[in-house]
C-alpha cells in the first residue's frame, strides 16, 4: 500500500485525470467509484469512463433521495452507457426503524438522524465496498471545515488495508462547473435552483449566497455538529 501513497505523492496535486489513471493502473479491478450525482461525483464519472470503462460504479439509493438525482442518474446512464450499481438499504431495518420511530425521526436528534443515516448509507456502504481495496469519492477541501484536512489518498478507518481516492481535493466549486461547461456532463437539476450539496430530499435544503457548501444538510442542526453523514467518519463517530 506504501508504493501506490508514494507514486500519488509524486503527481501533481491538481491533476485527477492523472491521478485516476494511476490508481485504476494500480488497483485493477479491486477499485470502485461511489457516486451521488452530485457534481463532483459526476466529474470524476466522466474522467473515470474516458480511462477505463470497467470501473464498478456504485450509488446508494436511500429510499429518500429527490427525483432529480433519479433524473441525473438516468442521463448519466444513457450518456456513458454504464450500469451503474445500485445499493439500497436493508428493508426489515428501515421497517422496523419507520414503525417504531416514523418518518422523520431524524428531525428529533442527532442521535435518531445518526440511526436513520446508519441503516440508509453507512450498512449499505459496507455492502457495497465488500472487497474493494481502494474507492474514489468526490470530496473536496473547499466544501466544508470538516473537509478542509482531507488528503487525496487516505487510509479509510473503517477497513485496514482498505484507501480512500479523492482526485478533487484540491478543486473548487468553480473549476467543477467549467469542467461539467466544457465537457457537457450531465448535472443534477437541483444545483438550477440554489443547492450546493445534494443528498436526501428531506435533509436538504438550498444555499444562501456565502454559505458553506454543506450548510444545507441537516440544516436543523446546531452549526458545530458534524454535518456529515458517517460514510467518511472513523468507525467510532460515524453511526
Ligand atoms: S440524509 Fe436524512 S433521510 Fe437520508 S439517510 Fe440520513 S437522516 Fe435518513
Amino acid at each position: 500500500m506504501n508504493e501506490i501513497f508514494t507514486r500519488i505523492q509524486h503527481l501533481d496535486p491538481h491533476d485527477a485525470a492523472g491521478i485516476l489513471r494511476e490508481v485504476i493502473n494500480y488497483y485493477g479491478d479491486h477499485v470502485v467509484m461511489a457516486t451521488s450525482f452530485q457534481l463532483g461525483g459526476l466529474v470524476l464519472l466522466d474522467m473515470v469512463h474516458r480511462l477505463d470503462k470497467r470501473v464498478r460504479v456504485f450509488s446508494l439509493d436511500t429510499g429518500r433521495l429527490p427525483e432529480e438525482t433519479y433524473q441525473c442518474a438516468e442521463q448519466v446512464r444513457l450518456r456513458y452507457g454504464i450500469s451503474v450499481e445500485w445499493v439500497f438499504p436493508r428493508h426489515d431495518a428501515v421497517e422496523t426503524l419507520i414503525r417504531e420511530k416514523g418518518m422523520y425521526s431524524f428531525r428529533e436528534s442527532v442521535g435518531n438522524r445518526k440511526e436513520c443515516c446508519g441503516i440508509r448509507k453507512v450498512e449499505p456502504l459496507a455492502r457495497a465496498l465488500a472487497g474493494a481495496e481502494a474507492w474514489i469519492t468526490g470530496r473536496r477541501m473547499d466544501q466544508s471545515e470538516n473537509r478542509r484536512e482531507i488528503n487525496i489518498i487516505e487510509n479509510d478507518p473503517v477497513q485496514p488495508g482498505r484507501v480512500k481516492i479523492n482526485p478533487l481535493v484540491q478543486w473548487s466549486k468553480s473549476e467543477l462547473w467549467e469542467y461539467v461547461n466544457a465537457h457537457h456532463v450531465p448535472y443534477n437539476k437541483l444545483y438550477d435552483k440554489g443547492f450546493l450539496s445534494i443528498g436526501c430530499e428531506c435533509c436538504t435544503r438550498p444555499c444562501q449566497e456565502g454559505e458553506d457548501e454543506r450548510a444545507g444538510r441537516w440544516w436543523w442542526e446546531a452549526p458545530e455538529e458534524h454535518k456529515e453523514c458517517g460514510l467518511h467518519f472513523t468507525r467510532g463517530e460515524g453511526i
